[in-house]
């Protein structure tokens, strides 16, 4: 198994298979650049991809504390899902108030029956709040920092430094329904202490949050840039 890789971006081998050159334990500089090599393989395989977990698991693993991360760069970026989650519950907020109002009119006109439906439309509003209220508290979030990110899921923060990522990289892959790309997701995948994690922000092709999206992506970039400029250190 190779342990080792050529870290130059400019190896002619890495401009002809577009992943850099990898090497058994033992070796000190590439064959085809002279560069000195780097530990770890250098680029993620299809292993990676199906054995990696959402980036909340890494809190069972790291002890690392936003104060380690220094001086927050930018603000808060909001991570997006895919279309479906949120629909239901705004449906069921939305008829029940109708259901509300509705009954209301008719209590007003002293139509004293209409109270039963009025309780039905508390009941549909009050699960609807509930649930958006809910799927809020899962609102996931990123920042990033002098030395590394912090990633909020509802309550919880998750600490990341760039020294503890031995190889990353982002990602685009289409969502399609009925053969119709609705969005594109957007990955990206980081490999800490043997495990590869992912970190995915949704952007719809219906242009309801282009803005939120891009600066996801330009958050993504300033990882990876925080990654590679620690690791040539
Ligand atoms: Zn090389």
């Amino acid at each position: 198994m190779p342990v080792r890789h050529c870290p130059n971006p400019d190896c002619p081998y890495r401009a002809k298979h577009g992943r850099p050159a990898e090497y058994r334990a033992g070796i000190a500089t590439c064959s085809d650049c002279g560069a000195e090599l780097a530990d770890g393989k250098g680029s993620f395989d299809a292993d990676d991809l199906r054995s990696a977990k959402p980036l909340e698991d890494i809190c069972n693993s790291s002890s690392t504390n936003v104060k380690d991360l220094g001086k927050a760069d930018g603000e808060l970026i909001v991570l997006l899902n895919a279309p479906g989650a949120i629909s239901l519950p705004v449906i069921q907020l939305v008829a029940g108030l109708g259901v509300l109002v509705i009954s209301f009119y008719y209590i007003n006109q002293r139509h004293f029956v209409a109270v039963i439906p009025a309780l039905i439309g508390f009941g549909l509003f009050f699960i609807g709040f509930n649930r958006i209220k809910h799927s809020d508290r899962r609102a996931r979030r990123v920042r990033l920092y002098q030395r590394g990110f912090a990633y909020h899921i509802g309550e919880k923060i998750i600490a990341v430094l760039f020294t503890d990522i031995e190889m990353v990289s982002l990602s685009d892959r289409q969502l399609r329904h009925r053969g119709v790309p609705i969005g594109v997701f957007h990955d990206l995948l980081l490999a800490c202490r043997g495990q590869v994690y992912t970190l995915t922000s949704f952007e719809s092709h219906a242009g309801l949050y282009p803005r939120e999206t891009s600066r996801f992506v330009l958050w993504a970039k300033k990882v990876v840039e925080g990654v590679m400029g620690t690791e040539e250190v």
